[in-house]
């Protein structure tokens, strides 16, 4: 397959994911306000598992309690997100190969943004 008919693949598959949902469903324990409640004895008896739906936010990490039948709803919207991301990054690697095999920046700019990254330290430049 060539790299054009590998990208008509991939815009293919995105065209047909449906709705795409941010974050991950993770099982949480949790314990409650109340004040001599079995989830703050000792050992403790936690409420739970409960289903719950995480996503970052403007840089904060966003929680939701889910019921089963929400969580059942919304675990292949999550999923189809993981798809979408792992599409977007075939795309641009297939692209950064592009650029860098047909020469169509110079080597030592690829360097150059290593570089900007903050990977390592500018020196001597
Ligand atoms: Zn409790």
């Amino acid at each position: 397959m060539t790299g054009k008919q590998r990208r008509a693949v991939i815009l293919a598959e995105i065209k047909a994911l449906g709705p795409v949902l941010p974050g991950s469903i993770v099982e949480r324990s949790t314990r409650c306000q109340r004040a001599g409640c079995h989830c703050h004895a000792d050992p403790p008896h936690l409420h739970g598992p409960y289903a719950t739906w995480m996503r970052q936010e403007g840089g904060r990490q966003v929680t939701k309690t889910l019921s089963d039948d929400e969580a059942q709803r919304l675990r292949p919207l999550i999923a189809a997100d993981r798809r979408l991301r792992a599409l977007v990054a075939e795309l641009e690697a297939m692209t950064v190969t592009e650029v860098v095999n047909h020469q169509l920046i110079a080597p030592q700019a690829v360097g150059t943004q290593t570089t900007k990254a903050g990977k390592r330290p500018t020196k001597g430049r």
